[in-house]
């Protein structure tokens, strides 16, 4: 089909969330503490609707699994990426997430979660957390048992434009003055470690300490982006990671650009900046898949673009 299915987001309001998805992006949220735009996304705790053209109202879970020509008949019981922008005005929890096994079992068959972040922009001297400092598995439990936060984990500094990919097993959080565009399995199965004391209507938010113990990894082993860059016309893309989930590209494009293509479908997020494709306007805040059978795609404009595809 050549036809881009443009997708309605789904916002979900957290004790983190900030105002920045409607400031910067224009979407019309929920309230002041809007932390998530599900941009793309069939999972069931939030399905996006396709906003306009054949498949205009369809949920994106039943396009998935009535018309999965559209996606190259690849196979899988759920569309199987979710993609967010992330706007952390306070932290996050320090958490973790299983693999697909450990999910599969403990979860009620629910995907674990391999997820990876782009940092649109940050405050300065901003961080975040990206694994542990533990020796090996007896020393996690030990270090989480007795709280001993500071000594375990692992903080980064953070700038704009930096990539991290976070393998199931990896302790992270994202915090205080982040804005993140996240390309991740569709799952939301999170086990939270450590809330820093925080109360939610009240009380505290739910802990998974033993599941937590159960996933993480040790030591941690920490993954180095891709980066490989092409340039392609006037548009220069670089590949940010390569996983058995997905891969993810960012593309710049100053002028005009046509982009090979034979995946089996596309994500697509315009982060910044305004164009058109295939003579399409498309403009910051968009998100579209390219579906199977496209084929290749002409971009032209100033735009910073976000995209991903999944192995055949
Ligand atoms: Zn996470």
């Amino acid at each position: 089909m050549r036809e881009l299915l443009f997708m309605n987001p789904v916002f979900k309001e957290t004790i983190w969330g900030g105002d920045r998805l409607k400031k910067d992006y224009g979407y019309d949220i929920p309230s002041d503490h809007t932390g998530e735009c599900w941009a793309i996304s069939a999972h069931p705790n939030g399905t996006g609707t396709v906003a306009s053209g054949t498949y205009a109202g369809w949920k994106l879970s039943e396009l998935w699994d009535k018309h999965r020509e559209l996606f190259g008949g690849i196979e899988g019981k759920e569309f199987p990426l979710l993609i967010k922008i992330i706007d952390a005005k306070a932290d996050l929890s320090i958490q973790v997430h299983p693999d697909d096994a450990y999910a599969a079992v403990n979860e009620n068959g629910s995907l674990g979660k391999t997820e990876c972040w782009y940092i649109l922009d940050c405050d300065p001297g901003a961080d975040i957390i990206v694994g542990h400092n533990a020796k090996n598995h007896e020393e996690v439990e030990e270090m989480i048992r007795d709280g001993k936060w500071d000594e375990f984990i692992r903080v980064l500094p953070v700038h704009k434009g930096d990539f991290f990919q976070i393998n199931p097993g990896t302790v992270h959080a994202i915090r205080t003055g982040t804005l993140i565009l996240e390309t991740q399995q569709s799952s939301d199965v999170t086990y939270r470690l450590y809330d820093y004391d925080r109360l939610q209507n009240g009380k505290p938010r739910e802990l998974h300490i033993d599941k937590s113990i159960d996933v993480i990894k040790a030591p941690f082993v920490p993954v180095t982006a891709d980066g490989e860059e092409t340039k392609v016309g006037d548009a220069t893309i670089t590949k940010l990671v390569t996983c058995p989930f997905y891969s993810v590209y960012k593309t710049c494009v100053n002028g005009r650009a046509t982009i090979k293509n034979d995946k089996p479908f596309v994500n697509v997020s315009i982060l910044d900046g305004e164009g058109t494709v295939d003579g399409v306007a498309v403009k910051k805040g968009d998100h579209f898949i390219i579906p199977a059978g496209y084929g290749d795609y002409t971009l032209e404009g100033n735009m910073f673009i976000i995209s991903s595809d999944v192995p055949r």
